[in-house]
């Protein structure tokens, strides 16, 4: 499978990471849209929200179980966002499931 997001898994394409374990990465977006601008995946490709199943959520809850942590080591005590973008109307370019971690500034109250 040509995937993008499975390659930096694999280490075929680098990336800044700034969060690893056996089912997550989190690495840094080569197109920041705020100061903090971190993508997180599961180690597992699922293709998007749409893909997430009781056999695969494991992967999806471990990465929310460890937001805390990851927003804290990247100084996000004032707060941030989380946003997972499904399927083309949702604006998904990359077909590997990740959430946005958004912050470092005051963000705008809209969502669009
Ligand atoms: P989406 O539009 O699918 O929600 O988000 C995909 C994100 O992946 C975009 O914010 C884009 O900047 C980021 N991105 C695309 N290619 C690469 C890459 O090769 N490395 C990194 N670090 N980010 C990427
Ligand atoms: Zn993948």
């Amino acid at each position: 499978m040509d995937c993008l997001f499975c390659k930096i898994v694999e280490g075929v394409i680098p990336s800044s990471k700034v969060y690893e374990d056996d089912m997550m990465l989190a690495f840094k977006d080569i197109n920041p849209q705020a100061p903090v601008h971190v993508l997180m995946i599961p180690k597992m490709h699922i293709d998007s929200l749409d893909g997430v199943n009781a056999e695969n959520l494991p992967y999806v809850t471990h990465i929310f179980e460890k937001i805390p942590a990851i927003a804290a080591s990247l100084g996000l005590d004032k707060g941030y966002r989380l946003i997972s973008n499904c399927g083309y109307e949702g604006g998904q370019t990359v077909g590997h499931l990740h959430f946005h971690l958004l912050g470092g500034k005051k963000l705008g109250e809209n969502i669009l």
